[in-house]
């Protein structure tokens, strides 16, 4: 039976390491914090005592971690996972990482034979657990025909936009949009409250007007209720997201103003107060008085 290691058991890594069980690989798994793991030992996997040690047999190794700090400790550290795959072995990356780093993990893994593809991922834990999520992969196609049995257990759509670092473009592009809207909400939520309209009228009508984009479905009630249980995605990780896009922007359109830099800095607000809480307590941010 294929063996999958997987790396990065947060909130998404989980889910989608429970997937391969459930598919039938066999599967070994590492977390920087070992308590995320309890579960999935309990169903069968093998807890490894480094990202080397779990990549160390793969046959593909995945790898679902914060952000590029995170994605170097796994990937290139004296155990990380690279130090000891053989040629030829996958490496898929799932993280949201910035498209410098991406670019640098192709050409650093490459450079010992191993092939990454960047695969960054839409789509909430829960799609995560059940095998829907939406991969975005950079990859060749060859490359990509390769990976197709270990991206199948994850993912129910597959986006191929070219090669190694162009799932990365998608993706970014993709969250810093999410950003602007979800800041912006805010905003329109908080003007609502100060100029006293009624507040389930406004979430009503925000959420099945011309601006009802899935991000405004989702957090409009949320905000204006403040209910933020069940947090999905952090502030830390928006901010993340936003902050690497942003760079991109800046490469791509220098001599364009770009509208995603006011989210970044709303976001950064936000990580700064609570960054393992909710992206959508913004609006607690943007309504507080001065
Ligand atoms: P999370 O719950 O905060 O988990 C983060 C993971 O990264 C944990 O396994 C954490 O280990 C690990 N990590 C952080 N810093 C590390 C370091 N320096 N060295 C090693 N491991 C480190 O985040 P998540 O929501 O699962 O998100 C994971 C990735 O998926 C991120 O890139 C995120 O942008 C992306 N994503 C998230 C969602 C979503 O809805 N949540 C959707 C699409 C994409 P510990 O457990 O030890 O802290």
């Amino acid at each position: 039976m294929a063996r999958v290691a997987f790396i990065g058991l947060g909130r998404m890594g989980q889910g989608m390491a429970g997937r391969y069980l459930d598919a039938g690989f066999t599967v070994s798994v590492w977390n920087r914090s070992k308590a995320k793991a309890e579960d999935l030992i309990a169903r069968g996997a093998r807890w490894a005592t480094s990202p080397e040690d779990a990549a160390i047999d793969a046959d593909a190794v995945v790898t679902m971690v914060a952000d590029d700090n995170a994605s170097r400790e796994v990937w290139l550290t004296k155990d990380g996972a690279a130090a000891n795959m053989k040629a030829g072995t996958l490496a898929i990356e799932c993280s949201t990482v910035s498209h410098q780093h991406a670019l640098h993990m192709a050409g650093v893994l490459g450079a010992r034979g191993l092939i990454y593809i960047d695969c960054p991922v839409t789509g909430l834990p829960e799609a995560a657990a059940t095998g829907k999520l939406t991969l975005l992969v950079g990859a060749e196609a060859a490359d990509l025909d390769r990976a197709k049995p270990y991206l199948a257990p994850i993912g129910n759509v597959v986006r191929h936009f070219g090669a190694v670092g162009s799932g990365t473009v998608f993706k970014l592009i993709n969250n810093l949009m999410g950003a602007v809207q979800i800041a912006s909400l805010a905003e329109g939520i908080a003007m609502a409250e100060r100029a006293g309209l009624d507040m389930n009228l406004v979430a009503e009508a925000l959420a099945t007007g011309a601006v009802a984009s899935p991000q405004v479905i989702r957090h409009s009630k949320r905000m204006v209720a403040r209910d933020f249980s069940g947090a999905s995605f952090t502030a830390a990780l928006r901010h993340k997201d936003a902050d690497y896009a942003v760079q991109l922007a800046e490469s791509l359109l220098p001599e364009s103003p770009l509208v995603g830099r006011a989210a970044v800095e709303a976001y950064a607000r936000a990580k700064a107060e609570m960054p393992d809480d909710d992206e959508g307590r913004m609006i607690e941010i943007v309504s507080r008085p001065k």
